[in-house]
């Protein structure tokens, strides 16, 4: 019984058996998820844990652990976790700063990507297998171990389509939200998807308190194909009529996510089309410049980002550009790939305790 795999329902129908009343079920899930205990027997001899559930847990319950690589650090503080996971496969995740008061974790929810978006490092890995929820919970466990800060927030944006492993990073998300697991905000959780449509549907139709960010990057059927071959089998319309749903269930504007690349997706046309394309949804834009190591995709020049921020005004629609951070370590969104290289290695506790100061 992998207790980093359960929910506090299934946890519950376990223990309960045994006698254990609904308060001692939430310590022993708040022992492995809030304190992050590190072995059954930290987690059996928590307080207030009877010792029937203690010496029950001691036989039949593990507590596993991906294997942390490596840590690196970037000039701007972002440090990007390169994960071992004894099911196979390495996975990274990223600790982005917020102001110097918070970490926000971005965690991936595949090992490799199916969607193979022509900017992401990760798409051409190619999908190997979807990660098991307590893969993904426990990097936030080892990440926020290491923290000097408070995480408050963790987006669903490294490697991998989440809504493509939908029950476990949708498991994964309700653990962390549960006030006796990481007690995350719901809105402070978010899936990044390059839309998915049937996935993003069913997830409106759920009414899941998490929020959506959607891959867009042109409004242009066309020019998306070419670097999200998703359009493909999902096309703009079906995605946008997807996003309309999401946005008037909720009501709450769409947060669209546009990869800026230079030449390509920045002119008044590309502003015309989303304006087209969006009339009538409530929407906000995210603004992310690309990032791709192999140098066929160039983030913008500072002139062509603000022109189209010019053009971008006819939305009406907030408009923020998104700081994707830690590049000299592959940290920057679509450059994850499992690589070892830039910024600088940070050692782990066993030989420093904490992070603080580095
Ligand atoms: S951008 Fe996201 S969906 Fe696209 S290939 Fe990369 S990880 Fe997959």
């Amino acid at each position: 019984m992998n207790l980093k795999q359960l929910s506090l329902p299934e946890l519950e129908a376990v223990l309960s058996p045994l006698g254990a009343s609904p308060t001692v079920v939430r310590k022993v899930f708040a022992a492995v998820f809030a304190h992050g205990a590190r072995s059954v027997d930290e987690v059996a001899s928590a307080p207030q844990v009877p010792r029937r559930v203690g010496d029950y847990l001691k036989a039949h319950a593990e507590l596993p652990s991906l294997q942390v690589v490596e840590r690196r650090k970037a000039d701007d503080g972002f440090v990007k976790y390169l994960f071992d996971s004894p099911l196979g496969g390495r996975v990274e995740a990223v600790r982005i700063p917020i102001f110097d008061e918070k970490y926000v974790i971005c965690v991936s929810s595949q090992v490799g990507c199916a969607l193979a978006c022509d900017f992401c490092m990760t798409g051409k890995l190619g999908f190997k297998r979807n990660l098991q929820t307590w893969e993904i919970l426990d990097q936030v466990l080892q990440v926020r171990a290491e923290a000097d800060r408070p995480v408050r927030g963790v987006v669903f944006m490294g490697m991998g389509e989440p809504l493509l492993n939908y029950k476990e990073t949708l498991r994964a998300a309700d653990v962390l939200r549960n006030p006796s697991g990481f007690s995350i905000a719901g809105d402070a959780i978010t899936f990044s998807t390059a839309g998915h449509v049937p996935a993003i549907r069913r997830y409106t139709r759920e009414g899941h308190p998490y929020r959506l960010a959607f891959s867009v990057t042109s409004a242009i059927p066309e020019k998306r194909a070419q670097v999200l071959p998703i359009e493909k089998t999902h096309p703009l319309p079906e995605l946008i009529e997807a996003i309309r749903e999401y946005s008037t269930v909720r009501r709450e504007r769409a947060m669209i996510a546009y990869v800026a690349i230079s030449g390509f997706n920045l002119g008044r046309e590309d502003a015309e089309a989303l304006k087209a394309a969006f009339e009538g949804i409530p929407i906000k834009v995210d603004l992310i410049d690309v990032t791709d190591p192999t140098g066929k995709y160039l983030p913008p020049t500072p002139e062509e980002l603000s022109a189209f921020r010019d053009h971008l005004q006819i939305l009406k629609s907030p408009v923020a550009r998104r700081y994707s951070g830690g590049k000299e370590i592959g940290a920057a969104c679509g450059t994850l790939a499992a690589t070892q290289y830039g910024g600088t290695v940070v050692p782990g506790p066993a030989r420093e305790p904490s992070l603080s100061g580095t």
